[in-house]
């Protein structure tokens, strides 16, 4: 074998300073690059043993013959210049298979006397490195892929200068740019964020490493040619490469600037309607669906003597006046089960007077697309008028009741008058006497009304409640009634048992509807009467053929003084007192009343009352 000597140092020593070496090493000699000295490392990136040394290159390492570096060694060995190779791809034979291997390697002359006589190889295989490298590289570019279809605005930056490596579509249209952005600094791409912050932070990832988290933050951008205002929620997030060095960030943005501006329209809003709340005389509140008051305005809260934070904790059993909280529960129930309107008087105590004053509270249920969200109500305070109210029935109790008195007289005159007139044939002016007898009957039964409103009202109307027969009653009555009226009354009934009720004023409820009937029906001749039962209830039915009523005035005739208007109306003469008087009595005597009706065709009132075995 032949030897190439360097000056003053024998191969042995090489040999020896190369396998101590910590990196591959090679000696490649003479213009064919004899394998003078290889060290062990440089053997195993080779995958070959010891016996290629003496060797040729292309005789140790036959499968490099089409590869590059033969010329590359070949041009060291004639120019001297050392090259270096970074992550140089080497299809390498190792145990029979050939491999993809990568590697960075410095080729560097070797002289002797100012002549080349070989080249020397110092490698590192990176091969792990290279292809780690390639496998990031290549889920980048997917994951770019990926990012250009997504919905989120998606960039990459890299570099302390945030070179813009990447933006997706939405991204671009976002900035309000076009993709000439891409391979530019940020802060030349969108000159207008200077002056804002996200450069800083962006630069501060690259050495701090931590992510940038942003909810709604406002981002001022130039789109249209126009500086405008948006907000995002948007992520920074540093992308690191295999050596965990930052190399990018990549910012992940989602535009959300409508639901910032709703709900900053929602918030001003919400000022103005308790700015709104406030400047009301009223008390205003609202309520959760489950009826927990969360908003009073100041008004209220004087009243209850309770504050923003305590509202939650109201008591209304401690507010609410004993004898209204059970029918203001049950209303409130009723109206929560159906999210209807909500209307009722009741009596709050004021915490100032420690006294119990009257309120009208009305809610509205607030609807999101027909989901019922909240109450909206407001209490008016109706202590005055209820006073005044009482007054007026105070007085109609005790003007009707000192009319009573003269009235029965003048009945009585009326009467004699009568008798006396005809018993001296005088039969004309005894009509008129009769007249006479007959309005003084109806102005009785007027003030009788009156009277009973004010008993109702105050609570001290009186039921005399005994078992009777109904069918007998409604029979009774009807007869009776036939004789005053040029009204044809039909009747149908069956017998269906006794009820336990005050006997005279059942006959008054039956009194009045049929006299209704009658009076809203002029033109017609006849009124049908029914009588049925189902074992449970009785059931009492007069129709009419009359004027009828509009659907929505149905319900509200038996309120107290509610005449249904119209043209029509003002020939009947009425207070609006009857039915009123009338559902009161039914209500207490637990039955129920109500009406069907047609306008023009007539109306249909019923009642019911339980039905009792004796
Ligand atoms: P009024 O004294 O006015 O008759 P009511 O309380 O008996 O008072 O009746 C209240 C209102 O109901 C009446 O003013 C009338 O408008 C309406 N009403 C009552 N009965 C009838 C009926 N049979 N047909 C049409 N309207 C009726």
């Amino acid at each position: 074998m032949k030897n190439f000597l360097l000056n003053n140092v024998s191969l042995d020593s090489l040999t020896t300073l190369f396998s101590q070496a910590p990196v591959a090493l090679a000696m490649l000699m003479g213009k064919d690059q004899v394998v003078e000295i290889a060290n062990r490392q440089i053997l195993d990136l080779w995958g070959k043993d010891e016996s290629v040394i003496g060797l040729p290159l292309l005789q140790a390492l036959p499968e490099i013959k089409d590869q590059e570096f033969p010329n590359i060694l070949k041009g060291v060995y004639n120019t001297g210049i050392t090259y270096k190779g970074n992550s140089v791809l080497a299809m390498i034979e190792k145990n029979g298979i050939l491999n993809e291997c990568y590697f960075d390697f410095v080729y560097s002359p070797i002289f002797n006397n100012n002549t080349i006589n070989g080249v020397s190889v110092v490698a590192t295989e990176v091969t792990e490195k290279v292809l780690s490298e390639k496998k990031l590289k290549e889920s980048e570019i997917r994951f770019k892929e990926l990012m250009e279809i997504s919905d989120y605005s998606t960039g990459i930056y890299v570099g302390e200068d945030l070179i813009i490596d990447f933006a997706n579509d939405q991204m671009i249209k976002t900035w309000g740019k076009d993709k000439s952005v891409i391979g530019k600094p940020l802060e030349e791409a969108l000159p207008e964020l200077k002056g804002q912050p996200f450069i800083g932070i962006l630069q501060n990832i690259f050495k701090t490493g931590v992510p940038y988290v942003a909810q709604e933050d406002k981002v001022d951008l130039v789109v249209d040619g126009v500086l405008q205002t948006y907000y995002y929620n948007f992520s920074y997030k540093p992308l690191r490469d295999v050596s965990g060095n930052i190399y990018a960030i990549m910012n992940v943005a989602m535009n959300v600037t409508e639901l910032v501006e709703a709900r900053k329209r929602a918030e001003a809003s919400e000022v103005e309607y308790r700015n709104l709340a406030e400047a009301m005389p009223q008390m205003v509140w609202t309520a959760g669906i489950d009826g927990a008051i969360d908003f009073c305005n100041n008004n209220m809260m004087d009243l209850l003597g309770c504050s923003e934070q305590t509202i939650g904790q109201l008591n209304f059993k401690e507010i609410v006046h004993p004898v209204d909280y059970m029918k203001l529960v049950d209303a409130w129930i009723k109206a929560a089960e159906k999210n209807t309107y909500f209307e009722m008087e009741f009596r709050l105590k004021d915490i100032r007077t420690s006294e119990y004053r009257w309120f009208l509270s009305r809610a509205t249920p607030v609807l999101d697309k027909d989901k019922f969200v909240k109450w909206i109500g407001t209490c008016t305070d109706i202590n005055e008028f209820k006073n005044l109210v009482s007054q007026k029935d105070t007085f109609l109790g005790i003007a009707s009741h000192e009319l009573k008195t003269p009235l029965t007289s003048l009945k009585l005159y009326a009467q004699v008058l009568e008798r006396m007139l005809k018993k001296t044939g005088d039969e004309k002016n005894a009509q008129f006497a009769k007249k006479m007898d007959l309005q003084v009957i109806k102005l009785t039964s007027l003030i009788g009304d009156l009277l009973d409103v004010t008993k109702i009202n105050s609570g001290k109307i009186h039921l005399n409640q005994d078992v009777f027969d109904f069918e007998q009653l409604v029979v009774e009555t009807v007869e009776e009634m036939q004789m005053s009226t040029m009204h044809k009354i039909e009747i149908v009934t069956e017998h269906v048992g006794t009820v336990f009720a005050d006997r005279e004023r059942i006959s008054q409820v039956i009194t009045n509807l049929i006299s209704n009937a009658i009076k809203y029906s002029p033109e017609a001749e006849r009124i049908v009467i029914n009588v049925k039962g189902d074992g449970k209830n009785t059931v009492f039915t007069v129709q009419d053929f009359g004027i009828g009523m509009p659907e929505e005035n149905k319900d509200r005739v038996f309120e107290q003084y509610y005449r249904v208007s119209g043209d029509e109306q003002s020939t009947f003469p009425g207070l609006g007192l009857g039915l009123y008087i009338a559902a009161q009595i039914v209500e207490r005597s637990h039955g129920k009343i109500w009406v069907n009706s047609v306008l023009g065709k007539g109306s249909t009132f019923s009642f019911s009352l339980p039905v009792v075995k004796i």
